[in-house]
């Protein structure tokens, strides 16, 4: 299948938002991770993307057997409305993740609904962020930290992200960037255990109670949104509760 050539952006296509009765055009495929890439998608019409950050994408994908239904997080911000983005991690025995990242190439166009999901950034502006997050549940902490950095003022985040590995650390270069460019993004990246023959120098093991308090030590008065594997959100809940945490404030 054939690029569609670039479509210069015009007074008729400013404000034409995407729907999902348009198909979306595949434009780039980056490995991140093992078995983990991220895919960006233009609509072919020029048409581009409004969403908040933290919504999720519904894509159809049309695996040998029938049509599977897969729900990712928009791993993009809005603030780049241009484009679209989903970061997808397949597990050993995925089907519909494995067909992607087995099948899905930029100039293929595919069928999604949405954008939905009320995990989004409060509409009441709040200043401090902890953005907690596991494995691939980074990804709308991709879309908010991105979205806060475009937006320029007065961002307060601290970002934490556990991988089993380093070199499994989904979107650490583009956390790294915003962070070396704006001194009010922190981040810190704790392992279960380290790369073969590589120095880690950032945090190992669990997200404890002793180590929420030296990454934040205003975690008390910041939003906290947290994503990743079920049981560890269970611990991360369980750890702010028994700290005496605002769960009003707790996504
Ligand atoms: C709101 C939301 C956001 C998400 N965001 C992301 C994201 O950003 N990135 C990401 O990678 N994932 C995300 N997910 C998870 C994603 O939707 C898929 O569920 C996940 O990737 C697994 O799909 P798969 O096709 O890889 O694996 P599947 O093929 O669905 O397999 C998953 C497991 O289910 C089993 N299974 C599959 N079909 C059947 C069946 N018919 N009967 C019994 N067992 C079966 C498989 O053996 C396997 O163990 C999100 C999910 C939700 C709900």
């Amino acid at each position: 299948m054939t690029v569609q050539p670039f479509t210069p952006l015009n007074a008729d296509q400013d404000g034409h938002i995407w729907d999902d009765s348009e198909q979306l055009l595949c434009c780039a495929v980056v490995p991140e991770a093992p078995n983990v890439a991220t895919f960006s998608f233009v609509a072919p019409s020029g048409a581009m993307f409004r969403y908040e950050p933290g919504q999720f994408l519904t894509l159809e994908l049309p695996v040998p057997g029938g049509t599977l239904w897969r729900t990712y997080t928009i791993s993009s911000s809005p603030s780049r409305p241009l484009n679209i983005s989903v970061t997808v991690k397949a597990q050993p025995d995925s089907m519909g993740t494995r067909w992607m990242l087995d099948h899905l190439k930029p100039g293929m166009k595919i069928k999604a609904s949405g954008p939905a999901g009320m995990f989004t950034l409060p509409t009441k502006r709040s200043r401090k962020y902890l953005f907690i997050s596991a494995r691939s549940g980074v990804t709308p902490t991709l879309s908010m930290t991105t979205y806060l950095f475009d937006r320029g003022t007065d961002i307060d985040a601290v970002v934490v992200n556990r991988a089993r590995r380093p070199n499994e650390i989904i979107g650490r270069q583009n956390l790294e960037h915003m962070a070396s460019r704006v001194p009010s993004i922190k981040l810190h990246f704790i392992v279960e255990e380290d790369d073969p023959y590589r120095v880690w120098t950032g945090l190992r093991g669990q997200l404890n109670q002793i180590m929420i308090g030296l990454i934040a030590n205003d975690y008390l008065e910041r939003e906290v949104y947290c994503c990743g594997p079920e049981p560890f959100m269970n611990a991360v809940r369980e750890m702010l509760i028994a700290l005496g945490y605002d769960m009003d404030n707790y996504h």
